[in-house]
């Protein structure tokens, strides 16, 4: 078995080259208006991977002009369904042909494990497009019963422009989360990527032309939040608004939507999510479980099970043997087989994290191992678990979005409801027991979006996810997605002869 000494000695050299680096606005790679462009850094090493155009408000409005023309004049709208469902599928075909070449890049920008790319997010978004494109014809209409003589019809329409803002946890994933059902609807869309991450949307979003998609139907800007970002937010055209990060930036998102143009605006958000383990479970597969529902993508997940509740009669041997799971895991360079953990996405997450572990010892919780970084170069931080954690400390509040495990005690069910519930997020929940009734009454007591019961972080593209509460509005994937993107036109007509 590799070891984590070994798998950090020097950096593998990745098996890609970058591309695309300039902005795509209405079928085009150009530079930003500005002519200005920022680094875009590898997480391994903190070094620059290259430079990328920065896209700003002129550059934010080019585009939005592009995605305006590519709607008003088609044809992408006017296209049939049918078409516009083989363009689609033909995408999903042409991911899967470069499936390593993208996975490559995702790594190198973003630190994830290459076989985690390669092998699970990737042919992901191969999926999720190939399920939209089985949507696009069949998104149709209904014809209603009214009191009086008319004939009503129900028409779904395109709702129009749309603008979507994605985080750099999942650079593709949320990028197809976004893009899939917006095109299936027949929008057009302006996306901006995460600074910390823009190389990946950029490939993707050729072989999208390749595959048939029209100019202007699909304009990346790379850039910043509080530039492009607001320009996006807040752009009298743009006529819908879909966002992914920080519930801090959501509620600034849904300002600017507000305050502009009043458009829709669905929102992924934060979580502090609990991973619930009953008394009756088989302890080595719940430490696998909750070690998975925390650790996986460098614990930089929304809704990463971020409040382990342990029940009483098995919590020491549980820490324990998490201790054990934690210690065991491989974190190195994530191109190197092997490899469980990369680096953290960038010096400022990997501070925050490790100011939340401070404040964790700080609080008298019990530091059981891990809490500081590996090495002296880029952002590895050993996995850390901590025991005796109690409600009212940071950790278990904040949103720590790295690879630090909070495991909580609890003696009964009615208790540890309310405690699971007791956040302003309400993202996820997993539950670890043999008992139906006790699945069943978590499933129906936890006020969250998703409920995994024996398991965790299960993401088929006709899933729905999204928050409760304060961890956003709306859902992505699966059928409600759909109903994000659509306009609902009633038409009414009078009937001569009501009889028929
Ligand atoms: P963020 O919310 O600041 O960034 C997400 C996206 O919003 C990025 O594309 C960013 O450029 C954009 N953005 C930032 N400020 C903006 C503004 N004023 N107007 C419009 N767009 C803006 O998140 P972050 O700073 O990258 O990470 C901070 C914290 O957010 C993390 O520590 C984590 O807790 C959380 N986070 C959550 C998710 C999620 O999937 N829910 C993803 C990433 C980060």
């Amino acid at each position: 078995r590799l070891s984590t000494a070994a798998a950090l000695e020097e950096p593998i050299t990745p098996p890609v080259k970058v591309s695309h680096t300039k902005l795509l606005i209405n079928g085009q790679f150009v530079d930003s208006a500005s002519g200005r462009t920022f680094p875009t850094l590898d997480p391994r090493t903190g070094e620059v991977i290259d430079h990328v155009a920065e896209g700003d408000a002129e550059d934010v409005h080019r585009a939005v002009g592009a995605a305006r023309k590519a709607f008003d004049e088609g044809p992408w709208p006017r296209m049939t369904a049918y078409e516009r469902s083989r363009i689609l599928y033909r995408f999903a075909d042409l991911i899967e042909k470069h499936n390593d070449e993208i996975a490559a890049l995702e790594t190198w920008d973003n630190g994830k494990p290459f076989v985690q790319a390669a092998q699970v997010e990737i042919p992901m978004i191969a999926r999720l497009f190939r399920y939209y494109a089985g949507w696009v014809d069949k998104i149709h209409g209904l014809v209603v019963p009214a009191d009086t003589a008319h004939h009503v019809q129900v028409l779904y329409e395109p709702i129009g422009v749309v603008g979507q803002i994605i985080p750099w946890n999942f650079p593709l994933l949320m990028f197809a989360w976004k893009v899939g059902p917006a095109l299936a609807c027949g929008n057009t869309i302006v996306l901006k990527t995460a600074e910390q991450t823009p190389l990946s949307a950029l490939l993707v979003s050729k072989l999208q032309h390749e595959a048939g998609l029209p100019e202007g139907v699909l304009n990346v800007i790379s850039g910043f939040g509080p530039t492009a970002g607001a320009a996006l937010s807040s752009h009298m055209d743009v006529d819908k608004l879909a966002f992914t990060g920080s519930t801090e930036t959501g509620k600034i998102v849904l300002g600017m939507a507000a305050r502009s143009n009043l458009k829709p605006v669905t929102l992924e958000l934060g979580g502090k999510s609990p991973m619930i383990i009953m008394d009756d479970a088989d302890i080595d597969k719940a430490v696998d479980l909750a070690h998975f529902a925390l650790f996986f993508n460098q614990g930089q997940c929304c809704c990463a099970g971020s409040r382990t509740f342990v029940h009483e009669s098995i919590y020491d041997e549980f820490v324990e043997k998490a201790k054990a799971k934690a210690e065991r895991r491989i974190v190195g360079d994530p191109f190197k087989t092997g490899v469980e953990q990369g680096p953290q996405i960038d010096e400022d997450q990997f501070n925050k994290i490790l100011r939340f572990i401070k404040s964790g010892v700080d609080s008298g919780a019990t530091l059981v191992c891990g809490g500081e970084r590996i090495g002296n170069k880029g952002y590895y931080i050993k996995p850390t678990v901590f025991a005796d954690v109690k409600d009212g400390m940071e950790i278990a509040k904040e949103e720590i979005f790295g690879p630090v495990q909070s495991i909580l005690k609890f003696k009964d069910l009615d208790e540890v409801i309310q405690r699971a519930n007791a956040t302003p997020f309400g993202l996820a929940a997993g539950v670890f027991t043999k008992s139906l009734d006790v699945a069943n009454t978590l499933a129906r007591a936890l006020r969250v979006g998703s409920v995994w019961i024996n398991c965790f972080d299960v993401f088929d593209a006709a899933i729905p996810f999204g928050g409760y509460k304060m961890s956003g509005q709306g859902r992505e994937k699966g059928i409600d997605s759909l109903k994000n993107y659509l306009q609902v036109k009633a038409v009414v007509t009078p009937l001569k002869n009501p009889a028929w």
